[in-house]
């Protein structure tokens, strides 16, 4: 992998306006829903910063006239500017296992997550991991993202304390899981909830941080578990939960033997009152139309986790039936299940799903659900997923001839949306050329 510099963060003074120009792409809608008028597309555009936040977006012959004189213009020209990914569920104490050969949902849990898992309960080992994940992240385009820590309280610290270092909004929880796992993974039901409210208080609402109460799935809880699941959620409104459902055929059969009074899998979670407004649910494969209508008319949210669901042949996510129910999707990385922390990656893996179902993904509906679709499944749309004025000035920037492959498809691209799918179809780390975060740049590749 070729160096790259990481900088200090550093805020933009309180009044100073900044900006950067390139060509530039945001979203105020789902092209899905509403066609051309879902984006905003400049071919020379100007995007001015103020203090971390978005001040304004227009044309560069518009905008440049309308700066003082003394504003700081960083020149993109040549490289495509977008909101910031949002990745809506992955697992950072799986770094380890990614790339884990030979094993389907249950015995990949069992044969490589639980050991990795394992050793969180150090704190130093769970701080290397979690800073070397964040740098990750940022050497991605990725500037927010909903993550899993493991059960260990330690786990949790580590990772909102590397997100915070950087300014990185960052959702993250304790996993729970008192049942049906490695013993030196299990916590109680009551352990669970008193750390829970511990690192609730601790972390939830500083900065950019905010937890998520994080159950692993419904076969490694106890109905107790989960009943102080919702209770943690009652008593702290705009606290998170994430977990997982309907990934794999094997794992549902489970579930309705665990649970034989619940109607499906999904209906585990809303007899406990856990499908609810901030509530991400990874995967959501095998689901029929009662259980879609439900995550739709609870405003819970769907992980749409591409790599991972081919990678553990857990199955094919339906992304129409989603999206005719009306329910919110976001995309996800899913690491260690899933083989890339690049959305590029992630959203190639997406269309081939698509395709497998005999649907289509447009590139412009793809970087949508990249970034402000997640962020409307994360509830932060009001603050993140678009250059709206006001926005948290979280941006990437994409170099369409990052290689000479990308420089030479894009070459022969003439729409946004054809270069858009090759960045997609070829694209990875090498073409986020930087980072920026509340404006600032937080990681920027060196010149090769
Ligand atoms: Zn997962």
């Amino acid at each position: 992998m070729p160096a790259a510099t990481s900088m200090p963060e550093a805020h933009p003074g309180a009044g100073a306006l900044t900006a950067v120009r390139g060509e530039i792409l945001d979203f105020v809608g789902d092209p899905a829903v509403q066609g051309d008028a879902a984006h905003r597309h400049h071919a020379d555009g100007v995007l001015v910063l103020r203090a971390g936040r978005v001040a304004a977006l227009g044309p560069a012959a518009q905008i440049l006239a309308t700066l003082p004189a003394d504003a700081a213009v960083t020149d993109y020209r040549g490289k495509l500017i977008l909101p910031g990914f949002v990745d809506t569920h992955t697992h950072y104490a799986q770094t380890d296992a990614i790339a884990s050969h030979g094993a389907q949902l249950l015995e990949w849990l069992a044969r490589y997550t639980y050991p990795v898992e394992s050793r969180f309960g150090d704190p130093e080992h769970a701080r290397e991991v979690a800073d070397f994940f964040v740098q990750e992240l940022l050497a991605n385009g990725t500037t927010t993202a909903m993550v899993f820590a493991t059960t260990h309280k330690a786990s949790v610290d580590a990772i909102f304390e590397a997100a915070d270092a950087r300014a990185l909004r960052l959702v993250a929880g304790k996993v729970l899981m008192d049942r049906n796992a490695p013993e030196r993974l299990r916590d109680t039901a009551e352990s669970g909830y008193e750390d829970s409210e511990e690192l609730i208080a601790r972390w939830h609402g500083r900065r950019r941080l905010s937890y998520a109460v994080t159950p692993r799935f419904a076969p490694t809880s106890t109905e107790r578990q989960l009943e102080l699941c919702r209770r943690l959620l009652d008593s702290h409104p705009g606290v998170y939960l994430q977990s997982h459902a309907a990934e794999s055929r094997a794992e549902v059969a489970w579930v309705a033997e665990l649970f034989p009074g619940s109607r499906s899998y999904l209906d585990v979670y809303d007899r406990h009152g856990l499908l609810r407004e901030r509530a991400v649910y990874a995967h959501c494969i095998h689901l029929d139309r009662k259980d879609r209508q439900r995550m739709a008319a609870t405003g819970a949210a769907m992980a749409f986790c591409p790599t991972s669901n081919l990678f553990l042949g857990s199955g094919l996510f339906d992304a129409q039936a989603a999206l005719d129910l009306g329910v919110r999707v976001g995309i996800g990385t899913d690491v260690g299940g899933g083989t890339s922390l690049s959305m590029l990656r992630t959203l190639d893996e997406a269309y081939k799903v698509c395709q497998l179902t005999g649907q289509t993904l447009s590139p412009l509906r793809a970087f949508y659900l990249a970034t402000l679709g997640g962020a409307r499944a994360l509830y932060l749309d009001d603050r993140i997923g678009s250059f709206e004025a006001g926005r948290e000035a979280d941006f990437v920037v994409l170099d369409p001839a990052a290689t000479p492959l990308l420089a030479r498809r894009t070459a022969a691209t003439e729409t946004i949306a054809g270069k858009l799918f090759a960045l997609m179809v070829l694209g990875d780390d090498r073409a986020v050329h930087a980072t920026h975060v509340l404006g600032a740049p937080a990681r920027r590749r060196a010149a090769p």
